[in-house]
């Protein structure tokens, strides 16, 4: 059946049953985990035009968000080199690798104030999941691995990330900035166009 949003609408819809149950975020994070693990073991289902690099910046190609804001669905795509600043989230994520590989710094402040590296940076390879919240770690700096090639991740948020009032930082100072991500499309996929299965059932009639 030809029906290549599929995936993405089953998510959608397991992620819409999830966000209607009361649970703490860890529990919803630990609950979308193997949902996203699922969406993100094939790309067949990205629409070519959230799959598409920018050759200047990173793009962020919204996929879903869900009509009451509880989260969306975003596709980071990274070309060769690109990196985002120094950021934060305010709000719980999820980051699946879907094709191609990112490497990962977390941030903290310290006593002072200043935004400072935590740990050793990290590989993220394709099938892997990270997760960034306020509670575990929020402040990060994410870039593409691959030097010669473009890189997606999926991404999902506890908000309309992209209209979250947010912060940049500048490393190794207290310097903060607001910041309002958007996204780097005016629409999302058709993920409710079943009209091919429900013509299956019918025998393969058309009107
Ligand atoms: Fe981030």
């Amino acid at each position: 059946m030809n029906d290549p949003i599929a995936p993405l609408r089953h998510f959608v819809v397991q992620a819409t049953q999830l966000a209607g149950r009361e649970m703490g975020e860890a529990q919803r994070r630990a609950a979308l985990r193997p949902l996203l693990a699922q969406l993100i073991a094939d790309d067949t289902w990205l629409p070519d035009w959230a799959a598409q690099p920018h050759p200047e910046h990173y793009q962020q190609y919204l996929l879903h968000c869900d009509p009451l804001e509880r989260f969306s669905v975003v596709s980071f795509v990274w070309g060769p080199g690109q990196r985002t600043p120094v950021h934060d989230h305010t709000v719980w994520g999820l980051i699946g690798m879907l094709r191609g590989a990112e490497t990962g710094q977390r941030y903290a402040r310290n006593a002072l104030g200043t935004v400072v590296p935590q740990g050793a940076p990290q590989r993220l390879e394709r099938g892997e999941i990270e997760a960034v919240s306020p509670s575990i770690g929020d402040i990060h700096v994410v870039a593409n691995a691959l030097a010669d090639r473009a890189s997606i991740s999926i991404h999902v948020y506890g908000a309309n990330i992209g209209a979250v009032a947010r912060h940049v930082y500048e490393p190794g100072t207290d310097r903060v900035k607001d910041f309002v991500s958007g996204y780097a499309c005016a629409q999302v996929p058709n993920l409710w166009d079943r009209s091919r299965a429900v013509r299956a059932s019918l025998g393969g009639a058309r009107p």
